[in-house]
């Protein structure tokens, strides 16, 4: 059976995504602290399991696991010549995980460093990793790219248009993560809602949205709509999507420990679909039962 594109289908109302990958690789005993993109290659039947658990609890889509696969990242870990091995492996495993009727999203997240003057990154050379890591993800056979858990407008801006240089006809979504502080929400770089919305619709995205960040469930939802009212303003056809964490952690230890139940998770996505919201998956802490519970409660 043949689908319709993801760009066409990104159109088309309620599209779930998938919930944490790096949780599920430690609950199925991978090592803490170890490069978790680089199991693409040595250990590819685990994540394989992990994106067929998703699929299986109502994922219409999955995003590769390549959160930290350009070359900045994986340099920590020795690995900064493998970007496209572990991104064209990363996207093959989530395609066979996919079949020809579900979709696969590149995940592509910061560098982990800043851009000059702050940090040492020149704006070509991190366009250029960006560039690369792209290329690989399209030749592993993504039907998309998402950018997500930036929280620096230019980083994010240069994302966007290094992977829409290697995209083609594919879609391109983009996300910040948000805190909370007294004057509203903000990235940790300190960009708000309006500034962010309007400046990754501006690049050509397919849907802005926001992941991850330090939020209650019910910041999150008010940060949905304050998304919405942003959008609105540019335009009514702009889409958006999220990635709330489940709720706010819990440090034990030095570990955060999210606690929120399927249940809560799901009653809050709800919420956050009716602000407007039609692109929704889980971030840190959320498995494939919030994920389920979540497809039940928006599908019903
Ligand atoms: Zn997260």
């Amino acid at each position: 059976m043949s689908r319709t594109s993801l760009k066409n289908r990104l159109t088309q109302g309620l599209l779930l995504l998938d919930g944490a990958m790096g949780t599920e690789l430690i609950a199925r005993g991978t090592e803490v602290g170890k490069c978790n993109d680089y199991l693409n290659v040595e250990s590819p039947d685990v994540v394989m399991d992990i994106h067929g658990a998703y699929f299986q609890a109502g994922s219409d889509a999955v995003l590769t696991n390549t959160f930290g696969a350009n070359k900045y990242v994986l340099a920590r870990h020795g690995l900064a010549d493998d970007v496209e091995k572990i991104n064209t492996a990363g996207a093959q495993i989530a395609r066979r995980a996919a079949g020809e009727r579900k979709y696969v999203l590149g995940d592509i997240g910061p560098s982990g460093d800043f851009l000059e003057p702050l940090g040492n990154l020149e704006p070509a050379q991190l366009r250029a990793a960006f560039a690369e890591q792209a290329g690989g993800l399209l030749a592993g056979g993504v039907d998309g790219f998402i950018i997500e858990t930036m929280t620096a407008l230019d980083e994010v801006t240069i994302a966007i248009e290094a992977v829409k240089s290697v995209s083609g006809e594919l879609p391109v979504l983009a996300s910040m993560a948000f805190d909370k502080i007294p004057i509203g929400f903000r990235t940790m770089m300190g960009v708000d809602i309006e500034s962010a919305v309007s400046k990754i619709v501006s690049l050509g995205v397919d849907a802005v949205g926001f992941n991850c960040g330090t939020l209650t469930l019910d910041e999150y939802i008010e940060l949905a709509g304050k998304y919405a009212a942003a959008a609105s303003v540019l335009s009514k056809d702009v889409i958006i999507f999220a990635e709330p964490n489940a709720g706010k952690p819990q440090l034990v230890g030095d570990r955060p420990v999210y606690r929120v139940s399927p249940e809560d998770f799901a009653a809050a996505a709800k919420r956050i679909h009716s602000a407007g919201v039609n692109i929704i998956g889980g971030c840190c802490g959320t498995g494939p039962e919030h994920i389920k519970v979540l497809a039940e409660k928006l599908r019903s």
